[in-house]
């Protein structure tokens, strides 16, 4: 038994605070769906012209509960956090942040940076390794060139490729390219859903039509997933994947916990500057304030009923 039907989620701007900010198009959460596997948050940019917009500056920001991912199509971004990591993020190459029990860090587009293009994604920790150490990694995954098509796999496996980087939950992120007109059929872990987020290009997937910034999702039970190039030039698409994540969760600002309770300790602890979110070296200027919360309780959420 399986869903036959893809889900077009649609993207809503966001933009990310300050004076002159970027405005990113955010498909994931949303009303009709909080996850898919673990990967809980997607922010899809660009392509930003940096002269006119500013490009990316986010301050000293706390996470707990997550890690994050950044992948680029074009620009570089300097990242530090309070591990002490210091990477020049670059297009085609996973770094990932695993904030556990707490982390801090910056982004910054570098000076060289004409255009920033890319997602932001963020992947939720199952209960039992929520608290976990801070963490930093990165991997650049060899590309797998298939006929009309070319892999980036950069967490779990696809078409034959394994990212060396270890999850808390079965999870795959992979950039496909496809050439104008190309059709690929993937074999796909029957376990696991998968969202295809749509950069460029018209890709049909298993036949349903998905657009620029849309996100096609495709519930448990296929074994394949069939996507078809429809535009007159290459299509780039990011799939994710993952088994259901069948935790609820609260997520506000930049954490995610179980509880109402959980996320006003985590903001406590962030306005306090707490050990428990560490300090970032190097960026000049002042840490971000967390907003106010909402008077009413944060409540868990979790993704409807699979029928
Ligand atoms: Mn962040």
């Amino acid at each position: 038994m399986h869903d036959t039907e893809v889900e077009i989620l649609t993207a809503r701007d966001v933009p990310l605070g300050g004076p002159r900010a970027m405005t990113v198009r955010r498909t994931l959460p949303q009303r009709s769906r909080t996850l898919i596997g673990a990967w809980c948050f997607a922010d899809h940019y660009g392509p930003d012209e940096v002269a006119e917009s500013g490009g990316m500056d986010v301050a000293p920001h706390p996470h707990t509960g997550l890690q994050t991912v950044s992948w680029l199509f074009s620009g570089e971004i300097e990242h530090r956090d309070s591990l002490g990591s210091h990477a020049i993020v670059r297009p085609g190459e996973l770094n990932l942040m695993t904030g556990g029990h707490g982390i801090s860090h910056t982004e910054v587009s570098t000076p060289g940076t004409t255009v920033l293009h890319g997602v932001q994604l963020w992947v939720a920790l199952p209960e039992e390794h929520r608290h976990t150490e801070r963490d930093f990694r990165h991997h650049a995954p060899e590309p797998v060139r298939l006929h009309g098509a070319e892999l980036r796999v950069f967490l779990g496996t696809l078409a034959g490729d394994t990212s060396p980087v270890p999850t808390f939950t079965p999870l795959l992120g992979a950039e496909l390219l496809l050439d104008a007109g190309a059709t690929l059929t993937l074999t796909v872990d029957a376990a696991f859903e998968h969202g295809l987020l749509v950069d460029e290009g018209t890709v049909l997937v298993d036949g349903a039509r998905v657009r620029p910034a849309e996100l096609g999702y495709v519930g448990t039970g296929h074994e394949t997933l069939t996507l078809t190039n429809e535009s007159d030039r290459r299509a780039r698409a990011v799939l994710l994947g993952g088994t259901p994540f069948d935790e609820r969760i609260v997520m506000w600002w930049n954490f995610i916990g179980r509880s109402h309770q959980d996320i006003v300790e985590a903001r406590d602890a962030w306005e306090q500057a707490s050990e428990r979110f560490g300090h970032v070296d190097g960026y000049p200027g002042d840490r971000l304030p967390a907003p106010i919360l909402p008077n009413a309780a944060l409540t868990p959420r979790g993704n409807p009923p699979r029928g």
